[in-house]
């Protein structure tokens, strides 16, 4: 020191400097503190070769965050493990140490030290302590490479004496970038944060609030920061409980909010309110409770609760619809086969009277006729439900079509035993007659499901039918009406009668059969022609139903030949033409050849296509077929397509179940003149087989 000619008095210049080094350690930046350390070092002691060594406990390595030598360059990233060395000798004692060349040899020898780097004549180092917790953060050590003599065991003093500042300095400083670094994070942490994070002091003031906060508040930082959160977000953000239990909590620090997910509603700046979710958890900070609040909008997560609850309900229902339906199904299945069954075995008795066997016949026509109605109505639902339900407009007479409807529903009511029930077909004006293009099938099918259903549903009084043109939005329609003043439906059931298995009365004990698809086919057929179905009706009373269709006019004239009345069609007479018919099911040939009996047509039967091609070729008096499209070895389709290539103009009748959708187009495209359903109606064929002979 004297060497140096520093004033005697150098402990006053050594706290001196201490001081900046402190301080300039605390305000300056990592990197330049160090410089800091440096300079004001320099001031007291020569140190051309000076380091700090920082030790990391966590895996006993070293860092050297300055290094300045005159002949060596260490990066102060790097880390090194000193095992070992003077450095770590000195960190592990405790003590600050002069080394000079002697006595570096003496304890090389001894193995108790290694060297590491140039040998110097002199080095000294002195652990670097942090007094705030008497720990050994590093090691700081000067070095020369000339003079023994330039640094003294007084030089050791005064670095052993800096060493405590510098050390202390260098900890805290290193603490306050952890606080600054942890700070970043919780910053960063709570700004990407999906959740609202507010923290308030004890007095409920906002002090942190985050970005999602705004968005779910609507409140920028700016309006809430030291305003009350109960100013902001209250009263109707927390339902009494809670808000209770809030206030409790930012008074005493306590209460069985703390680490609790409550639920409650948030209200935002605009006023509106949402379902929120909400925890809390206190910390200390300067000797006071703070809280910090984690709140969630969960709307979504409510409305998606809501939808799933729904979805089960309804999953429920339908599989409750589904148990009913089937039993329904099964009911209305085995009623009328049991009657076909036993009519038939008791019509295979011998001592019957006319009348019986009459009664008999007509019991087995209807029941299987209403046998029929329920695989045509499962049929139509499974093709609405695939979306295959097709339209065909044609042209046709709407009076006729209600007359026929007319005619078919008296004899049924008659049939069963209503009598006293009327049935009225009320035309707007009865000598015009309205031409429409429409599905002429699908009206048809609609407007008497409605008949029926009236019939069936009345007990007494009348039911009237008939329709009415309105007009709607500048359209017009023709406005089916079917009332009745049957048992009427609650008001409660009004929308679900049109829904697919659902029936007025769902109980077990309900009083009348069915299966409630009628009216959900209805309703369909009614959209796929672009109109509509509703219904008016009180319990009790009646009802009335309404079912309206584009009011399309044919451009034909209003007076429709009547050519499809087919009265005396009994009387067909073939006597000298032959009909060729291609069935392999025997039971359906045999049906086929008892309904021309009578017209005493020759009949020739094939069982395949193949042999309705060989017939065709070798027999040019055939003058029609009759033609199943289902068969072995060549099916109707190609049978007809081949026939037809060598007599374009012998007709072919093709007779099929319709089955598929496309049926009907396939069955026109392989040139069949006309097709006829199954089951087959014996007036029906002659109709159709005198309009091709
Ligand atoms: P189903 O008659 O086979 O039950 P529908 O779909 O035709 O099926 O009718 C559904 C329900 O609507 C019926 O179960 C019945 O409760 C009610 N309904 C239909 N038409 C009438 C009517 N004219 N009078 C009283 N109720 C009716």
């Amino acid at each position: 020191v004297e060497r140096h000619n520093v004033p005697l008095d150098y402990n006053k210049l050594v706290l001196k400097n201490e001081l900046v080094i402190s301080r300039g350690l605390f305000l300056a930046k990592k990197r330049y503190a160090i410089r800091v350390v440096n300079k004001e070092l320099g001031k007291i002691i020569d140190n051309n070769n000076f380091y700090i060594a920082l030790y990391n406990k966590e895996n006993d390595t070293y860092t050297f965050p300055f290094y300045k030598d005159e002949y060596e360059v260490v990066d102060p990233e790097e880390v090194f493990n000193l095992k070992d060395s003077i450095t770590d000798y000195i960190r592990r004692t405790g003590e600050p140490f002069r080394i000079t060349d002697a006595i570096a040899n003496k304890l090389n020898k001894t193995k108790q030290i290694k060297s590491i780097g140039k040998p110097s004549p002199v080095w000294i180092g002195a652990p670097l302590i942090d007094t705030l917790t008497d720990s050994i953060i590093g090691v700081i050590a000067i070095q020369d490479y000339e003079d023994e003599n330039a640094l003294t065991d007084k030089d050791v003093n005064i670095l052993a004496f800096a060493a405590r500042n510098i050390g202390t300095a260098i900890a805290r400083k290193r603490a306050e970038i952890s606080i600054t670094e942890s700070e970043e994070q919780f910053r960063s942490l709570a700004q990407t944060a999906t959740d609202a994070i507010i923290i308030i002091n004890n007095e409920g003031n906002i002090i942190f609030w985050n970005n999602a906060a705004t968005k779910t508040f609507q409140y920028n930082v700016s309006e809430v920061i030291g305003k009350n959160i109960f100013k902001l977000i209250t009263p109707s953000l927390y339902n009494e409980k809670t808000y209770k239990g809030l206030e409790k909590l930012f008074k005493t620090g306590e209460g069985n909010i703390l680490g609790e997910t409550i639920e409650l509603t948030g209200k935002r700046k605009d006023g509106s309110s949402f379902p929120a979710e909400l925890s809390v958890s206190k910390f200390l900070k300067n000797g006071e409770w703070h809280f910090t609040g984690f709140i969630r909008d969960i709307t979504k997560r409510k409305e998606d609760e809501e939808d799933l609850k729904e979805a089960k309900e309804k999953a429920e229902e339908s599989d409750r619809l589904k148990t009913a339906f089937l039993a329904n199904m099964s009911h209305e299945i085995r009623t009328p086969m049991n009657a076909i069954l036993g009519f038939s075995e008791l019509l295979s008795m011998t001592d019957l009277s006319d009348d019986e066997r009459n009664e008999f016949v007509k019991l087995i026509q209807n029941n299987s006729n209403a046998l029929l109605s329920l695989i045509n109505d499962i049929i139509d639902i499974a093709k609405i439900e695939a979306e295959q339900l097709q339209i065909h407009t044609t042209e046709f007479s709407v009076n006729n079509l209600l007359e026929n409807i007319l005619k078919t529903y008296t004899e049924i009511k008659n049939n069963q035993g209503k009598n006293h029930i009327d049935i009225n077909l009320n035309i707007p004006s009865p000598t015009k007659d309205y031409i429409i293009i429409s599905d002429q099938n699908r009206v048809n099918q609609v407007v008497s499901n409605l008949v029926g259903n009236s019939l069936k549903y009345t007990e007494k009084g009348v039911i009237e039918f008939g329709y009415i043109i309105i007009r709607e939005n500048n359209n017009d329609f023709i406005q089916f009406f079917v009332k009745d003043t049957g048992i009427g439906i609650p008001e409660n059931k009004l929308d679900v009668i049109f829904e697919r298995f659902r029936q007025g009365d769902d109980s077990y004990t309900r009083e009348y059969g069915g299966t409630g698809l009628g009216l959900a086919i209805s309703r369909n057929i009614a959209k796929l022609l672009n109109g509509d179905i509703s219904v008016d009706s009180q319990e009790g009373i009646g009802s009335t139903f309404y079912f309206k269709v584009p009011f399309n006019l044919s451009s034909k004239n209003q007076h429709q030949e009547k050519e499809e009345e087919s009265s005396d069609t009994s009387a067909l007479d073939l006597q000298n033409k032959t009909i060729l018919i291609a069935e392999d099911v025997e039971s359906n040939f045999q049906l086929l050849e008892t309904y021309l009996e009578k017209t005493k047509a020759k009949i020739i039967w094939v069982k395949n296509g193949k042999e309705a091609i060989d017939v065709c070729k070798k027999d040019d008096s055939i003058d029609l077929i009759l033609m199943d499209m289902q068969m072995p070895v060549l099916n109707g389709y190609e049978a007809t397509l081949k026939i037809k290539g060598l007599r374009p103009d012998l007709p072919i009748i093709a007779e099929t179940a319709f089955a598929l959708a496309g049926d009907r187009e396939k069955i026109l495209e392989a040139g069949c003149n006309d097709y006829i359903s199954k089951p087959i109606k014996a007036d029906l064929l002659y109709e159709k087989i005198k309009k091709y002979i």
